[in-house]
């Protein structure tokens, strides 16, 4: 076990993908998504740059390479790493950052969904950040306001149609760590509900985007100039904790990205009928495991999809937006002759 409680109060604690962010805001501390930082950087290729340098190779997730590039230029006190449930990376990442002498938190996701073993590693966390019950409570209930008005911003989307599928990726990306402040996220979350209820309706072709969040920057943005409107964004979605459950072990048991494919088609298949999705992009990322896990997906979802892959955190070069053109042209015109 790995005792951080020694950590001053407000240290900031980063996290290479979504954990139980309650724990840490419990705790005092700062929470940061790695993740976020890296591909909302003006520069974000300086990361993958530094990465490079001390010897990680090209044929390698840029995501990987991104988080070690944002530790090692913007020092965290400490980092949680998810050992099971996200990334096959992850080990030779924290050996890594041990290595340069950066204080580690390991954490694991049951790949079986085993409540006793989630709740065991959730203990875990909260002895290593000396966290009790009480602070926990309050934490819960204060994020859920902000949970819930990251929800409406989602409904907002697929319903009435008023936000972009870029917002919507944007809202629903940075829930993991609500940029470090909870309350002051909820209150942005409020003000923007207010400032898209004067939107005019989206028009165009439902889309879902599947997979990993895309490390290209302009993905969304271009499906809207070619007539498509991105409705569900599957992964980030999963990161607003969307369900109503006030138990932190069941909430992280409900989530569905750390289990594998199978946990994830039963929730996408739900919110495909219920947006409407009329075809999907799914997203895979160069280098990553989970690409395998496209086969699954085009043979279980019945609707059209498409699968692009990323590499850079660069705009998409101009094979993958003919191809995006091209799918969403074949969608429009299914739509006018049905
Ligand atoms: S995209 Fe895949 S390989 Fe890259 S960090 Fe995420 S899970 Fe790991």
């Amino acid at each position: 076990m790995v005792e951080v409680s020694i950590l001053q109060k407000g240290a900031v604690i980063g996290f290479t993908t979504t954990i139980p962010v309650e724990v840490i805001f419990a705790g005092g501390y700062t929470p940061c998504d790695l993740n976020n930082i890296f591909v909302t950087d003006s520069n974000p290729m300086q990361y993958i740059e530094k990465a490079e340098r001390d010897g990680f190779p090209k044929s390698m997730c840029n995501w990987i390479k991104g988080i070690y590039g944002v530790v090692m230029k913007h020092p965290v006190d400490a980092v949680i790493t998810v050992m099971q449930g996200d990334c096959s990376n992850t080990q030779a990442l924290t050996e890594i950052l041990r290595y340069k002498g950066i204080r580690t938190i390991p954490f694991s996701f049951p790949f079986d969904r085993d409540r006793q073993v989630l709740q065991r590693e959730i203990e875990k966390l909260k002895k290593a950040l000396s966290v009790k019950d009480e602070q926990l409570k309050a934490v819960e209930e204060g994020m859920s306001k902000a949970r819930s008005a990251l929800g409406v911003i989602d409904r907002m989307t697929w319903e009435k149609r008023l936000v972009s599928g870029y917002d919507n990726h944007l809202w629903l990306v940075r829930a993991s760590d609500m940029l470090g402040d909870y309350n002051r996220y909820n209150s942005m979350a409020r003000d923007f509900i207010e400032e898209v209820k004067s939107n005019k309706p989206k028009e165009g072709v439902r889309i879902g985007c599947m997979g990993v969040p895309p490390i290209i920057p302009d993905l969304h943005d271009f499906i809207e100039s070619v007539g498509g409107h991105v409705v569900y964004n599957e992964t980030q979605r999963q990161f607003i904790l969307p369900f109503k459950v006030m138990n932190l072990t069941d909430r992280y048991l409900k989530y569905t990205y750390p289990y594998g494919i199978f946990s994830r088609l039963e929730d996408i298949q739900k919110e495909i009928d219920r947006r409407e999705i009329q075809g999907i992009i799914h997203y895979v990322q160069a280098f990553c495991y989970r690409t395998v896990e496209d086969v699954i997906l085009r043979e279980t979802l019945g609707i059209p999809m498409i699968t692009i892959e990323g590499d850079l955190p660069k705009p998409l070069d101009s094979r993958t937006k003919l191809r995006i053109e091209a799918f969403i042209e074949l969608l429009s015109n299914a739509g006018d002759a049905a």
